[in-house]
């Protein structure tokens, strides 16, 4: 069975042996106490320093979905309108609609939301929020234009609305430049979040969140009630292999072991599907292509079993299921280069029959 579904970080990347003895410095009493809402705070005080704001403009939780689980708990309110890219972050979307939020979906391009759909949308719904991952997207592996940047945040302030910026995948950037983030263009409408899901192991559990401290506020206070403390153990392993100067290492590991697989995947769509991908991303876990017309997602699952290939229903990423009837999302992280090449081969067999 080949998995081109779910996109988790490859086993051999997790640093053990650096872990090992950054646990063994970390558990200490302090961590195994509980603490308040917003984290473990060692780990907050080196994020504020490093990102250059005030500690209580600083949360950690257990990863960083936590974030919008705590936002509907405490900022939002049942019937707000969170607008999201189309398609976005399935997970995402879950949890919106559990705090009975709604989700308007903006048509996503090659570089970013339709800026006029956006705007109109923005008037029409006035939304409370706008939840974006700009840099790699997942599940399309899209990175938004500085102009499109420019413009949501202008729109933000404008309108009064919250830019949820959630960035896991920005700093595994393979070839090009950086884009500035929505927060270093504007920090008074964005809160940021990102994670060590991908930089070090989804299993630490430490994902962070810088923004408003007005906002922070209330988060902290949701987390408290709904668990008390966050993993103290995870944030004090994640400190300690960051004070050791660790990650960036760790970050160049990282990509002399994905930018050869994602390489890979293009090749092979280049090779077996031509003309299917758009653009190929410079970074990232993810890139998707667009079936061709007479395919449907429920069709092609069931042939892409019976070959043992097991694909993503490309509908779970839309706010309107049937936008995302022909929209394959091929993660290639996790997958060595013999199975990505096996593994498209085997796609384009079945789009071919
Ligand atoms: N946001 C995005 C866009 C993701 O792709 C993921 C992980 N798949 C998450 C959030 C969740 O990350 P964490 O493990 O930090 O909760």
């Amino acid at each position: 069975m080949i998995n081109l579904t779910r996109g988790v970080p490859a086993d051999e990347s997790f640093p053990l042996e650096a872990l090992r003895e950054c646990a063994a410095e970390a558990v200490q009493t302090d961590v195994l106490r509980y603490g308040d809402g917003y984290g473990y705070r060692p780990l907050r005080e080196y994020l504020a320093q490093s990102h250059g704001v005030g500690l209580e403009q600083v949360m950690v939780t257990n990863g960083s979905l936590q974030f919008v689980d705590l936002l509907g708990l405490s900022v939002l309110s049942r019937g707000d309108v969170v607008l999201v890219e189309s398609p976005t972050y399935d997970r995402t979307l879950t949890l919106l609609r559990r705090h009975g939020l709604v989700p308007v979906g903006v048509p996503l391009e090659a570089d970013g939301v339709n800026l006029e759909a956006f705007e109109a949308a923005v008037r029409e719904h006035k939304p409370k929020m706008f939840y974006v991952v700009a840099d790699f997207q997942n599940p399309s592996g899209s990175v938004m234009s500085l102009a499109k940047r420019r413009r949501v945040v202008e729109l933000a302030e404008q309108y009064g609305f919250w830019v949820l910026e959630d960035s896991p995948y920005r700093p595994l950037r393979y070839s090009g430049q950086p884009v500035p983030s929505l927060r270093e263009l504007n920090p008074k409408v964005v809160l940021q979040m990102s994670s060590y899901s991908k930089q070090i192991g989804p299993g630490v559990r430490v994902g962070y969140m810088l923004g408003d401290a007005e906002v922070l506020k209330p988060l902290a206070k949701a987390a408290n009630d709904t668990y008390i403390s966050a993993g103290f153990t995870g944030q004090a392993i994640a400190n300690a292999f960051l004070r050791r100067g660790l990650l960036e290492g760790q970050l160049e590991q990282l990509r002399q072991l994905y930018a050869p697989r994602l390489n890979a995947m293009v090749a092979a769509l280049n090779q077996h599907l031509p003309g299917a991908l758009e653009a190929a991303p410079e970074g990232g876990f993810f890139l998707s292509i667009t079936l061709p017309e007479q395919h449907t997602m429920p069709n092609l699952l069931a042939k892409a079993a019976e070959v043992g290939l097991n694909l993503s229903d490309g509908r779970g990423f839309f706010v309107n299921p049937s936008e995302g009837e022909r929209f394959l999302r091929l993660p290639f992280c996790a997958m060595s280069e013999v199975e990505i090449q096996d593994g498209v081969q085997r796609l384009a067999g079945l789009l071919r029959g």
